[in-house]
This record gives C-alpha cells, structure tokens and sequence, in this order.
C-alpha cells in the first residue's frame, strides 16, 4: 500500500506520457516503480540544472562573461542548449572586445584630429607670420624703387641699377608667392574664388605684361583666342592668370633670341553645364629631354642643374599650377623636343557667366599726379605700422595728390575716423594694440551711417585664405596684397571712393 502510495506520488511528480509508455509496456510493478524513480531523478537533476543555467543567463546579464555553461555527460537538449549558449557567448565576448577596441581607437583619432588641427593653427599662423615678415620690408624695396624709377633726372646708369634691384625684388616675390602657395595648397587651404571673369581681358592683360620683353629678346609673340570661346566666365581669374604666367613665362624664359611663343585659347567641350576651356601656350625654345619630362611638375625640379644659374627661377611654377588645375578638375599635359621647343595644353572646366564682370572705367591717365583739382582731394586715413611703409604711402598718395593721415594701429584709426572725415581707409591687418580686423568690426559697428559704411581697402602682408574670407566677413571691400602696384591702388581707390559717393 505504501509502495502504491509511493508510486502514485511519483507519477505525480512526472510527464503523464512517459509513464504510460512503461504501463503500456506491461513492466512489472517493480519495473515500473524503478523505471519512475529512474525518471524523477532524471528530472530533479534537470531541474537542479535548469536553476543552474537560470543563474548563469542571470550574471551573463549583470555583465558576467566570463564563466561558461557545464555541460553533463547526458547529451541531453538541455546540454545542447549550454553549448548554443556558449557559443553565442563567445561571439558577444569578441564583439564586445572589438567594440572596446573601437572605443580606444575612436578616442586616440579624436586626440590625433585635434593635435592635427592645432599642428595646421601653428602652421597658419606660420605662414601668415613669415609672409608679413617678408613681404613688409619687399613692399618698401619694391615701392620706393618704383618711386625712383619714375625720377626723370636720373641718369642712365643709375635707371639700370634701379632696374636690377627692381627686377631682382619681383623675382624674390615670385618665389615667396610660390613658396607659400605651395604650403596653402599642401596644408588644403587654398580656396578659389567664384566671380565673373573675362577671359579675353585676362589674355590681353598678358598679352600687354610681356610686352617689354617681347621687344628684348624679338620674340613673336602672338594671342589667339576661338571666336566661340564665351569672353565671361565664373571661376578664378587670379589663378587662372597665375596658370597664363607661368606658362607663358617659360616659354620667354627658354626661348631663343627671336623665338616664337604661341597662347591659344579654344573651347574643348561642353559638358553638365561646364566649358572645358583649353589654354595652349608653344615655344620653339630649347625643349626638354623626354626623361626629365614627367619629372618637371614636381617641385623644385629644374631640367639641369644649371638651369637655375642661366635662366633663374626656383623650379617651383609648374608645381604650383599643376596643383592649382588639379583642384580646378582641370589637366595638364606637355609635349617637348629637344632643341625644337614645347607646347604646354591645360584644359580647364569654367562655368559660363550670364552676367557681366564689374569693368573698371579708367578715370585715369597716365600722369596720376595731376587728375583731380585740389579741391576734389581725396581724405585717406591709413592704418600702419611699419615706418618705412608710412614713407611709402605718404610719398605714394601725395603723387597721386591725395590728402593723407597715417596712424600707427587701429585703435588710433577710430579716433581719428570720429574726428575727421575721410573718404577711404586703407588698413593694415596685423598691428599691434588693434589689428586691422578689430578696427574694421568696430567701424563697421558705428552708429554715424556715413562713418560706418567707408570704404576700408585692406592693404596687407598677409596672404592665408583665412584671413582673406576673414576680410570679407568682416566687409572689408577690397583686399590688396602687399607689395603692391601703385597704379593699382590708385585705380581700387578711385573706384571705391566714386561707387561710395553715387
Ligand atoms: P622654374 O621656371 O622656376 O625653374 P618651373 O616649375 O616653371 O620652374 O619649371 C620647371 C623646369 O621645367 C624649368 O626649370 C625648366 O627646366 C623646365 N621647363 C619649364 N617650361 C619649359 C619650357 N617652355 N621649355 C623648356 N623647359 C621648360
């Protein structure tokens, strides 16, 4: 009876389908009650694992990766289940490590950006340093050469002293240009302007700055441009000179005494909206030999060592363009022959202007001196700071018979713009106490309408294209880069001034 009651309490405690295999087979009691014995152990210990497992799954919850599941000797589905388990911890283990690794990756990228970003502050501020430092002391060279070079009573030997300084100035200036047009385009900085242009003036421009040398060294010098090449376009048109110089340049450069040199300009395409325009520039020069062809874009590389010693130059222009048409989309290509000459093709893609550029209308001839009556004097304030350059732009607006006041920093140039009034200002932008950028944010914030809004030409050293989006931010209207030509400034003077006054 007991054993019966024993029996019954077990078959409680089992799956109703296994015991009736066993009473269906027709087992002896006995049997039976070992068989369900047998079971219910069989089922303790499932559960004791199950309990198990439930804790396991619990701590691998809380974080706990770290112990894997028993299996038993069983084989049982709850064995099988473990070894899923485990598998699947494994892999969570691997992802979690490869997603700690990214996070210490992720970190060290985000130390290295901003050391990066600060090594490319310092070199800015480099370059923008060494270019005022330079271009400062050029600017009075260059400047006053050119004041003494318009003296009259100079006597020829001393023109052609002053030519050489004044030719050796320019050709310092190129190679500082070049030199740290190379560093903005390495450090990315280079950034091309977007305004109408015109082509054919572009051309004409050089066309008129060869000119002199044209007439030295007998050179036929001859521009031709398609008729359907469209005269305006948007795009760069102080680069895409850069580009015309170089090319044209070279080809005077190594040329012989009564050589040829070629500038053709054609369309090559249309394409999504772009003329691909194709600048063609050919000389029958002395050529370049076919190894030393694929090397001449690089930077400083000259054909032959005494390259430099005959012709000049620092190897550092076609970089400088190659650079410059690359981050135009545009191409380059050479074709040379060894004692016969060269042909240098660019094709770059220009977007067409709908409207026309702003054309200056000359108001000028060519004795500046004496254009406006003295009661139409033009009030100049000048903010600078360097004494030689003061001597410069006193000497240089008086020739233009232009009243002048120089101050020797920014702050100095408010007072004196609230004390007087002036037609212009030309503002220098590193000084010391106020640089010309606060100077200009303050003007530009006064509450005297007419005061507020005078035309501010910045005249710098300073070169970065920071600096240069600076100044139009700021509403700077125009921005001469030091050194500068005097008939330039005359020129950006007069037309601010006019276009201020209507
Ligand atoms: P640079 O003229 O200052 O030396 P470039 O980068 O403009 O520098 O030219 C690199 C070199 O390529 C020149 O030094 C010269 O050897 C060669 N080269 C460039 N243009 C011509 C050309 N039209 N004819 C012959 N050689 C040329």
């Amino acid at each position: 009876m007991t054993k019966l009651k024993e029996i019954l309490a077990l078959v409680r405690s089992i799956n109703a389908d296994e015991f009736h295999v066993q009473i269906t087979n027709g087992g002896r009691l006995d049997d039976v009650y070992k068989e369900l014995l047998f079971l219910s152990e069989k089922m303790e210990s499932k559960k004791n694992r199950t309990d198990l497992i439930i804790d396991h799954i619990s701590n691998c919850y809380a974080g706990d990766f770290f112990h894997k599941l028993p299996i038993s000797d069983a084989q049982d589905e709850l064995d099988v289940f473990c070894m899923g388990f485990n598998t699947y911890i494994e892999e969570l283990k691997a992802v979690m490590v490869s997603k700690n690794l990214l996070e210490v990756i992720n970190k060290k990228l985000v130390e290295e950006k901003e050391r990066s970003n600060q090594l490319v502050r310092v070199k800015d501020e480099f370059m923008s340093n060494m270019s005022h430092e330079i271009r400062t002391p050029l600017n009075g060279i260059l400047g006053f050469t050119d004041l003494l070079l318009k003296n009259t009573s100079l006597d020829s030997e001393a023109k052609k002293q002053l030519d050489s300084i004044k030719i050796s100035g320019d050709i310092l200036l190129v190679i500082i240009n070049d030199i740290l047009d190379l560093l903005k385009i390495e450090s990315g900085q280079i950034t091309l302007r977007q305004e109408p242009f015109n082509l054919r003036g572009l051309a004409q421009f050089i066309y008129d700055t060869f000119s002199i040398q044209m007439r030295e060294k007998e050179i036929d010098f001859n521009v031709s441009i398609d008729k359907n090449v469209p005269a305006v376009f948007i795009g760069d048109s102080i680069r895409i000179s850069q580009i015309l110089f170089n090319l044209v340049s070279n080809a005077f450069k190594f040329n012989h005494l009564k050589g040829k040199v070629e500038l053709k300009i054609r369309l090559d395409r249309e394409e999504n909206g772009y003329h691909f325009v194709e600048i063609s520039v050919k000389d029958t020069g002395i050529g370049i030999p076919s190894d030393k062809i694929n090397s001449i874009f690089n930077p400083f590389i000259q054909v032959s060592n005494d390259t430099s010693r005959k012709y000049g130059g620092t190897g550092l222009g076609l970089a400088v363009i190659k650079k410059i048409i690359t981050i135009m989309n545009g191409e380059i290509h050479v074709k040379s022959k060894l004692g016969t000459g060269s042909k240098f093709t660019t094709i770059i893609p220009l977007l067409k202007s709908t409207s026309d550029p702003f054309v200056f209308q000359p108001v000028i001839s060519n004795n500046q001196e004496t254009i406006l009556a003295n009661d139409d004097k033009v009030k100049v304030l000048v903010a600078e700071d360097n004494h030689i350059n003061q001597l410069l732009m006193r000497t240089v607006l008086k020739k233009f018979n232009f009243d002048c006041t120089i101050v020797a920093n920014g702050k100095l140039a408010i007072e004196a713009l609230k004390n007087e009034r002036f037609d212009i200002i030309l503002m220098d932008l590193m000084m010391p106490e106020m640089n010309g950028f606060e100077a200009t944010s303050v003007i530009r914030n006064l509450e005297d309408v007419e005061k507020k809004n005078i035309p501010i030409i910045a005249l710098t050293a300073v070169v970065t294209g920071s600096d240069i989006d600076a100044c139009i931010s700021l509403g700077i209207d125009k921005y001469l880069s030091k050194p500068f030509e005097s008939s330039e400034l005359y020129k950006m003077i007069i037309e601010l001034v006019q276009s201020n006054k209507t």
